[in-house]
C-alpha cells in the first residue's frame, strides 16, 4: 500500500549546497546570509524593506508590537484561521475581536469588519455585540481598536480593497498574515505590499521553508528598524552587544537558514509553478464529484499561491469517517481549519461557545486538507482522488 506524504518540502542540490557552503565558515549567524535573503526577498514581494526572523509568528508579533497595541487595546481578526494570528495579539494582552468571513473564500468579510466599525463607533452598547462575553467591559470602545489584522487563509488573498478603505477611515494600521500566500496576488498586485506591514512563514509546509522562519515586510523605514531592534535583544544598530536600548527577544534568522531561504526565494517562480499544476489535477479530477466542492477562487483573485488544498466535503457526509478510510489507504487528510475561538484556551478566557462565528464554524466543520506539496506526481494525485471518491460513493 502506498503511502502519500501530507505535505513535503522541495529540496534541491542548490539548497543542500547553500547550506553546505555556510557549514564551512565560522559565522553561523548574524552574517552575510540573512541580509542577502532580506534583499533578495524584497525584490521579489514590491515591499520596500524586510526583516527575516525565526517564525511567521515571530514575525507576526513584532508587527503587533510595531502597531503601539497595549495592555487591553484590540484587533479585528479572523477566527478562521491558524491559531498563530489571534494568539500574537494576546502576547501583547490585548483583545482581539473576531469578525466572521466569507463562506466562498474563508476569508474575513469586509461587510463585517464595516459593521463591527460602525458599532464600535456608535454606543457601548452596540460594540458590546463584538466583544467576547468574558470580557464585556463598556470601556471598550473604538479608541481602544489599533490594528487589523486579515489573514490570506490558504493561499487566497483576502478582499483588501474595502479593508485598505476601512483602516484608513478609521486610521488604523493594517498587518497583514500573508504566511500562507507567498506570490498571491489581489488585482494583479502582490500580497504584503497592502498593509503597513506583512508577515511571511517558512515552515517545511510553506510554499518555501528555512526549516523554522518567517520575514516581515514593511513600507515603514522606522518599523523595520524597529523590528531588526526587537529581534536582535532590543539592541539598536549603533548599541554595543552588551547595550539593549528596549525590551527585545532572540528571533534571529541564523545563517543556515536564511541560506536555505535565499536559495528557496531565487526559484520561487518555480515552486509556485509546480504547485499550481498539482492543484489543478486536483480539480480537474475532482470538480465532477458531487459529493465535495473544490476551493472557491474570488475574481479579485489575479494569482493564487496554492498552500494547501482545502476541499468541502458534503455536510451529509461524516468527515471523520471519510478521513479514517483515507488513513486506512495511507492517504493523511486534515479538517482544517479549527475555529480559534472554539480551541480550548480561547473558550475558557473569553468565554466563546459554538454558535459565535456561524461561517467559520461551518467552514471548519466541512474542510478537509488533502495532502499537497510540489513535488507531488499525477500518479499520486489521482490515486487520492480515486480513493477519495470511492470513499464518497461508498459511505452514504
Ligand atoms: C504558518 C502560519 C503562521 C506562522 O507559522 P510559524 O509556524 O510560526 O512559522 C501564521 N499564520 C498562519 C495563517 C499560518 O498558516
Amino acid at each position: 500500500m502506498k503511502q502519500i506524504p501530507m505535505s513535503s518540502p522541495d529540496i534541491t542540490q542548490v539548497e543542500i549546497s547553500a547550506v553546505d557552503q555556510v557549514m564551512h565558515t565560522p559565522i553561523l549567524s548574524i552574517g552575510p546570509q540573512v541580509g542577502a535573503f532580506e534583499s533578495r526577498f524584497v525584490s521579489y514581494v514590491g515591499a520596500p524593506y524586510a526583516c527575516a526572523v525565526n517564525s511567521g509568528t515571530s514575525g507576526l508579533h513584532l508587527g503587533v508590537i510595531a502597531s503601539g497595541i497595549k495592555d487591553g487595546d484590540l484587533a479585528i481578526t479572523s477566527p478562521f484561521s491558524f491559531v498563530a494570528s489571534a494568539n500574537v495579539i494576546l502576547y501583547e494582552r490585548a483583545i482581539p475581536i473576531f469578525v466572521d468571513v466569507e463562506e466562498s473564500t474563508g476569508n474575513i468579510d469586509p461587510a463585517l469588519i464595516q459593521e463591527c466599525l460602525h458599532d464600535l463607533a456608535r454606543s457601548r452598547t452596540a460594540a458590546s455585540r463584538w466583544l467576547p462575553a468574558a470580557i464585556l467591559d463598556p470601556k471598550f470602545v473604538l479608541d481602544k481598536l489599533k490594528l487589523l489584522l486579515p489573514v490570506h487563509a490558504f493561499g487566497q488573498p483576502a478582499d483588501m480593497d474595502p479593508i485598505l478603505r476601512a483602516g484608513s477611515e478609521y486610521q488604523i494600521p493594517i498587518l497583514e498574515d500573508a504566511c500562507e500566500a507567498l506570490g498571491a496576488e489581489y488585482k494583479n498586485q502582490k500580497v504584503g505590499t497592502f498593509g503597513k506591514a506583512a508577515v511571511f512563514a517558512f515552515y517545511p509546509n510553506k510554499q518555501m521553508t528555512t526549516g523554522e522562519g518567517g520575514m516581515i515586510v514593511t513600507s515603514e523605514k522606522n518599523w523595520v528598524e524597529l523590528f531588526f531592534s526587537l529581534r536582535n535583544q532590543g539592541r539598536d544598530v549603533f548599541d554595543s552587544w552588551l547595550k539593549h536600548s528596549r525590551l527585545g527577544y532572540n528571533y534571529r534568522l541564523d545563517e543556515l537558514s536564511s541560506a536555505l531561504g535565499l536559495a528557496q526565494i531565487s526559484r520561487i517562480e518555480q515552486l509556485l509553478e509546480k504547485r499550481e499544476r498539482v492543484a489543478h489535477w486536483y480539480n480537474n479530477r475532482l470538480q465532477t464529484c458531487e459529493h465535495l466542492r473544490i476551493p472557491q477562487i474570488a475574481p479579485t483573485t489575479t494569482r493564487m499561491s496554492w498552500f494547501v488544498y482545502v476541499i468541502r466535503i458534503d455536510s451529509s457526509i461524516d468527515r471523520t469517517a471519510v478521513m479514517q478510510k483515507l488513513e486506512e489507504k495511507g492517504v493523511p487528510s486534515r479538517p482544517y481549519f479549527s475555529p480559534i475561538h472554539l480551541q480550548p484556551f480561547f473558550r475558557d478566557r473569553f468565554g466563546y461557545k459554538p454558535g459565535d462565528f456561524p461561517i467559520t464554524e461551518k467552514l471548519g466543520s466541512i474542510s478537509l486538507a488533502l495532502p499537497f506539496s510540489s513535488i507531488m506526481t499525477e500518479e499520486m494525485v489521482e490515486y487520492v482522488c480515486r480513493t477519495l471518491i470511492d470513499i464518497c460513493h461508498n459511505i452514504q
